[in-house]
């Protein structure tokens, strides 16, 4: 994985409200999104840094192979960079970030799910949370489909 895109400290963490990816804000502000610089230009920019991305996110994600992973293409980040993402992620993007990405015909799909129903990433993360009995977070490691237990395979699909 490649250190630039994943959190090199634990504080100040905050993700992108566009494609997940979690990382400070120095992070964001030196490096910009890897995912997202091309059309989001943070870098340099703390007022974007503080618009696009946001410090209140929920469970994560370790993306280590996009490719194989299954988690991948079923939170639809399997095209993005190696990195830990953020389930879901609060905030919405201002007006003209969100008018701008549609002049450029980039798709955008909010990750704030807290005023949705519960979707199968929640029911998941709620099972997983119990499974382990632990608190809210968790880090799901995507691995290649045939490696996953099968007792897993049942959760994977609820819906
Ligand atoms: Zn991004």
């Amino acid at each position: 994985m490649s250190i630039e895109t994943v959190p090199n400290e634990l504080r100040n963490l905050r993700a992108c409200m566009i494609c997940g990816l979690i990382k400070t804000f120095t992070q964001f502000e030196v490096d910009g999104c890897d995912n997202c610089e091309d059309f989001l230009s943070l870098k340099d920019n703390k007022d974007m840094v503080y618009d696009c991305t946001s410090a209140n996110f929920d469970d994560m994600i370790g993306l280590m192979s996009p490719d194989d992973s299954w988690v991948a293409r079923w939170q639809r980040i399997s095209k993005f960079q190696k990195g830990i993402y953020a389930v879901s992620v609060s905030g919405t993007l201002p007006r003209h970030v969100q008018r701008m990405l549609s002049e450029r015909g980039v798709p955008y799909r909010s990750l704030d799910v807290s005023e949705k129903p519960a979707s199968t990433c929640s029911v998941i993360s709620r099972t997983m949370s119990n499974r382990v009995n632990s608190t809210k977070r968790f880090l799901l490691i995507s691995i290649p489909v045939d490696l996953l237990p099968d007792e897993f395979m049942p959760t994977m699909w609820m819906d």
